[in-house]
């Protein structure tokens, strides 16, 4: 069993972060957030995809007044995300976001802090401090003898002490590097330190492929020594990718049950059904199902009737077609034809 880190405990929005409280989905939009439409179909998506936190990107002052518009029309909480001007943190606020990310590095002096702090105090709107390796203050950058991990720890450590000389404690952290391995080391290090909640990622992981690799190795790295909070996929690719592989890794560690949990065998000379095909049309086909349960899809009579006895629903191959088993029984023995209707109409019976 994986022991979470006992961290502070913040609201965004309708949410509970850090604690006891689940360890959230977090994306963020790739739209361009003055296009308001386009912005909030994109959430609807993510939303149907169980995406739980949204950030969109404020770059400037139209974009912070789209939130008030954008903010009407979803459900999860919004979460504007601020870099080099702190006045567009307020307008965001101002403009109803659940909570802002302020980027230490380039968000300007203690005056700016402040001057943000005074009206998310007054609005309860919690700040994430979002310490990124390529764009660390330079006090910290470049120093001799000085890690990455450690230097990107500095930085959150002095920005931490500033928000709370301004009494404010409403806080998450993030430390994001877009190599793993600082990436893993960073959050260690400011795990022993603090005990606010963390978001944690890789950034800038790359596109699908590469990038699900480099933000699995890291996450769960972080998360089965009980670091992480709230978690994204940081991918080069559709949004809702980035919720389906952020629910693929918390599954893999049994810290969320959410959608569908596909077993497939890699097949071999032995298989007697398209076990590929299958696999991939039903991943394809129930994505967004949000019900846990566990699919099995199995070649032969090797590991096949193990298997997809264990699972909820299962398939195992055999000549000429194969069984379907429900919750440990046989339910029927099909021609391969048949097998992917079958197996597909039993488990939408059984998800939502
Ligand atoms: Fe090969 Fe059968 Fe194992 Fe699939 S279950 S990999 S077909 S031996």
């Amino acid at each position: 069993m994986i022991q979470r880190k006992l961290t502070k405990t913040i609201t965004i929005g309708n949410r509970q972060v850090g604690g006891q409280a689940p360890i959230l989905v977090q994306s963020m939009t790739k739209t361009n957030t003055c296009q308001i439409e386009e912005t909030i179909s994109q959430i609807k998506e993510l939303e149907a995809a169980g995406c739980e936190l949204v950030r969109v990107a404020v770059p400037n002052k139209d974009a912070a007044r789209a939130l008030a518009e954008i903010k009407k029309a979803i459900q999860i909480p919004l979460i504007a995300d601020i870099h080099f001007d702190y006045r567009l943190g307020i307008m965001a606020i101002e403009h109803g976001a659940d909570a802002l990310r302020l980027n230490p590095g380039n968000i300007g002096s203690e005056r700016s802090w402040e001057a943000v702090v005074v009206t998310a105090r007054e609005r309860n709107i919690p700040i994430r401090v979002g310490v990124n390796a390529g764009s660390i203050e330079k006090e910290f950058a470049h120093r001799d003898g000085t890690d990455t991990a450690e230097m990107m720890v500095e930085s959150a450590l002095k920005n931490i002490a500033l928000l709370e000389r301004l009494n404010f404690y409403e806080l998450k952290l993030s430390l994001k590097a877009s190599d793993p391995w600082t990436t893993i080391q960073a959050y260690r290090l400011i795990a022993q330190r603090v005990d606010y909640p963390l978001h944690i990622g890789v950034t800038e992981a790359g596109p699908l492929f590469s990038g699900l690799i480099k933000s699995s190795v890291a996450l769960g790295i972080l998360l089965a020594e009980g670091i992480g909070d709230t978690i994204r996929v940081s991918l080069s690719a559709s949004p809702v990718k980035e919720v389906k592989a952020a629910y693929g890794i918390l599954r893999a560690l049994g810290l969320r049950e959410k959608g569908i949990e596909i077993i497939s065998c890699p097949t071999c000379s032995r298989c007697q059904i398209d076990v590929m095909t299958m696999a991939e049309r039903i991943e394809e086909a129930l994505g967004q199902a949000q019900t846990p349960l566990k699919v099995a899809i199995m070649g032969c009579e090797v590991n096949g009737p193990g298997e997809a006895r264990e699972a909820d629903i299962g398939i195992a191959g055999g000549r000429g077609g194969g069984l379907l088993f429900r919750h440990g029984q046989v339910i029927a023995k099909l021609s391969e034809d048949e097998l992917y209707p079958a197996l597909l109409s039993e488990i939408k019976k059984l998800t939502n």
